[in-house]
């Protein structure tokens, strides 16, 4: 058996083209461009990649791009002052603050500084509150990211047995949250999770998000599972996840990477952008 593969790619255009619909719509209407704010802090090579993508994509959907680079030797006030100066600022829509930071810098503290509104990477505690209790809010870009793609392959989640291993906040965390209130029985498995192939062998849905290339293998996943890699490491074989591909001979349903996963957290984080925005012009509504 072969898995089928659920290209992030294909999905991921269908989301943007609306989302680009939307700009164009608000621009119309409101005379304006939104704008989507990236804040950088030092050099890491990844996040340096990882932001280009997203400025280009928010630009090719309409956006204005608000960029800010920071040097690795920047003081904690000097980078709640960008985030402060950003939010004051009403054409800025969304902000996103690249993680991880340098080190010396308290991650938690600066994403506090972005108002929710314009949390469009879902990392604030009223966003994660808000996640939790299954009230209006902008959800992480990641975790909606896999939940488009389990729908876009037109698995029904509700009353499946879903695993997501990992419990990270920034993914792992959130993506069970997203599943439980779509009906799934969620178990999260992490670390400290004594037999791990036991608990993902239960899956009809699993999700893979430990960040350990080729953690999963085919005797971890139960025949005929969407099997989702959230994983994305560099090797000198190239971009591999925390799947090996061994899985697709399993699975009913497996996602590349890369070209998977990846592709959905822009597409999620454009679409949370112009949400923001069209909120923003309805007085803020309901977040
Ligand atoms: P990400 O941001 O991609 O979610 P993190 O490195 O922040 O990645 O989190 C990795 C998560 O994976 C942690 O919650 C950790 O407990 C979990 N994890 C690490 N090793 C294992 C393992 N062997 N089995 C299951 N989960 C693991």
């Amino acid at each position: 058996m072969s898995a089928i593969v659920i290209d992030g790619r294909v999905v991921a255009r269908a989301s943007r083209d609306k989302t680009a619909e939307r700009v164009r719509e608000f621009v119309r209407v409101n005379g304006f461009a939104p704008g989507l704010a990236t804040i950088l802090v030092g050099g890491d090579p990844a996040s340096e990649v990882y932001v280009r993508n997203k400025r280009t994509a928010a630009a090719e959907a309409g956006f204005v791009d608000f960029h800010r680079h920071l040097e690795a030797t920047a003081s904690e006030r000097d980078v709640e002052r960008t985030i402060v100066e950003l939010a004051a600022d009403d054409t800025v829509a969304g902000i996103l603050l690249q993680l991880p930071l340098p080190d010396g810098l308290d991650r938690s503290a600066l994403i506090e500084c972005i108002p929710p509104t314009k949390d469009v990477d879902g990392l604030t505690t009223l966003s994660q509150g808000r996640l939790a209790r299954g009230t209006v809010g902008l959800r992480p870009c990641t975790p909606s990211g896999i939940i488009e793609m389990l729908d876009f392959a037109g698995i029904d989640i509700a009353g499946t047995n879903a695993v997501v291993v990992g419990r990270s906040e920034l993914v792992g965390h959130p993506a069970a949250e997203l599943l439980l209130r779509r009906g799934a029985t969620v178990t999260i498995s992490h670390s400290q999770t004594r037999d791990l192939r036991s608990v993902t062998s239960r899956a009809d849905i699993l999700v893979a998000a430990a960040g350990i290339p080729g953690l999963i293998g085919a005797g971890h996943v139960k025949p005929g599972a969407a099997v989702i890699d959230v994983g994305i490491h560099r090797t000198e074989n190239g971009l591999v996840g925390d799947v090996l591909p061994e899985v697709a001979e399993v699975a009913g349903w497996v996602t590349p990477v890369p070209g998977g996963v990846g592709p959905m957290t822009i597409a999620t984080l454009l679409s949370n952008t112009i949400w923001a925005a069209e909120l923003s012009i309805a007085g803020g509504a309901s977040i």
